[in-house]
């Protein structure tokens, strides 16, 4: 098997115009692309966030899908080898120039929802994808038909108005990419994520989707503020090593506790032990300590 990186933590990826599309570019010879999809639904639970807890999504809980779909499709590699010696291939999960939901669509492996998820036939969305390329040629696999109709149900859920028309979503206006971003905040983005109390990913666009059916176990998606917020180096490896989170680092993710535990006053103590420090996360403890009993931070 061949990889596009071998490194547990790929870099980001090399783009350019028509790359992303262009499977030959990636594995000289190649002729089909076989996509992965691998169903997480049963991360969800139906328990709802206590005061004390943050969203943390359990798409990236562990283990790290990058890792866990990536052996499946090695596995599958090797299977194609097994079928005819001398076979190349190459694997990519959120790792290389490919896109997968391009890909995923035009294998038939789901339609695009309005909300651009990957809507897999009795799985849903919540699934992740991955992509083996070879050089072995194969039958295509024809697209899916589109299944939303009149269905607008995960743009109405978005809290932050992110889509602006089906198929039409802003970045910039998703909690999800404001919670991993490294640079600043704006009043109101820090606003937003404390109310939803966003500690990495969101979910309401999917969770919103009547083809995703989550878990049935009692569980919420949370991590206890105060851990988050006073945690170490060391405890932050405890809680969110090998999770997909992980990269994101710790400054961010205590960053995001700060602005999650805004409302608790129970919290306050943990709050203000984060503002005697230096930092991104310190600054914000200080900003909404000084704004506690106001409307804003
Ligand atoms: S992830 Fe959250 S904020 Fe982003 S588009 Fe979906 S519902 Fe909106
Ligand atoms: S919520 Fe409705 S419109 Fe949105 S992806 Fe699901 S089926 Fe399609």
């Amino acid at each position: 098997m061949q990889r596009l990186a071998t490194r547990p933590r790929p870099p980001f990826v090399r783009w350019e115009p028509g790359y992303c599309c262009a499977p030959e570019r990636w594995l000289p010879g190649a002729q089909s692309v076989l996509v992965g999809a691998v169903s997480y639904g049963h991360r969800y639970g139906k328990g709802v966030l206590s005061p004390r807890q943050g969203y943390f999504s359990p798409f990236a809980h562990r283990p790290d899908y990058h890792v866990l779909v990536r052996e499946k499709l090695e596995a599958l590699g090797q299977y194609l080898c097994a079928l005819k010696p001398g076979t190349r291939c190459l694997v990519q999960v959120d790792s290389g120039p490919g896109c997968e939901r391009i890909f995923a669509l035009l294998a038939g492996i789901g339609w695009q929802g309005k909300n651009n998820f990957i809507i897999v036939p009795g799985h849903g969305s919540f699934v992740w994808l991955g992509m083996l390329v070879t050089d072995l040629p194969l039958p295509a696999d024809e697209p899916l038909p589109d299944a939303c109709g009149d269905c607008r149900r995960c743009l109405q859920a978005c809290p932050t108005g992110a889509y602006s028309a089906p198929y039409q979503y802003a970045h910039q206006r998703c909690l999800a990419y404001w919670a991993s971003r490294k640079g600043g905040l704006s009043a109101e983005e820090a606003k937003l994520l404390g109310k939803y109390r966003i500690i990495y990913g969101c979910d309401f666009c999917q969770l919103a989707c009547p083809h995703n059916d989550a878990g049935n176990h009692e569980g919420a998606a949370g991590v206890d503020l105060a851990d988050v917020l006073t945690m170490s180096p060391a405890r932050f490896r405890e809680l969110f090593g090998g999770t997909a989170a992980e990269w994101r680092g710790r400054s961010v993710l205590r960053r995001n506790a700060v602005l999650a535990s805004a409302a608790n006053t129970e919290l306050r103590p943990a709050l203000a032990q984060v503002a005697r420090e230096q930092g991104p996360a310190a600054e914000w403890a200080r900003r909404v300590l000084e704004h506690a009993d106001a409307d804003d931070v």
